[in-house]
């Protein structure tokens, strides 16, 4: 349903390695393990990965916050570099499924942490604190800042 890439990664695959791959992740794992093998195979560059690093090295410092990410499909032992698309294909997984995923990589966190914090996000600290914080600003009397600008 979509169109092979220029570098036509999934002809690198006869039918049975296809299969292969595509057995690899559904193989009756829960969701979150599913995702948690699909994260396992792509790779970030806005992170350090030690074995990666010696080879990324100049790249990493020449741009440290660009998110590139690559992607790799598990054959029986290898995992085989494969472009975006090819990824999707191969394990029939949906764009904005991956971008989640690249989204949790590039923060460091896995699938599986993400659902274990939900709680305790700090997001929601934070907006918590700054509540408190405004509260307390707010019982400031009034006349202690207006005296402080005048002079
Ligand atoms: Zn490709």
């Amino acid at each position: 349903m979509v169109s092979q890439c220029k570098l036509k990664c999934t002809s690198k695959f006869n039918d049975e390695e296809k299969q292969l791959i595509f057995s690899k992740l559904y193989n009756g794992k829960p969701k979150n393990a599913e995702d948690t093998f699909l994260q396992d195979l792509m790779e970030t560059k806005a992170i350090v990965r030690r074995r990666k690093r010696v080879a990324d090295g100049d790249e990493l410092n020449a741009k440290p916050r660009t998110a590139h990410f690559q992607y790799f499909v598990q054959k029986i032992e290898e995992q085989v570099p494969v472009c975006k698309q090819a990824f999707l294909n191969l394990y029939a997984i949906s764009h904005f499924r991956v971008q989640r995923l690249n989204m949790l990589l590039s923060k460091g966190e896995s699938p599986k942490d993400m659902r274990g914090k939900h709680n305790t996000r700090p997001t929601s600290v934070t907006a918590e604190t700054r509540t408190k914080m405004q509260m307390h600003i707010d019982s400031f009397p009034y006349k202690i800042s207006h005296y402080g600008e005048r002079h």
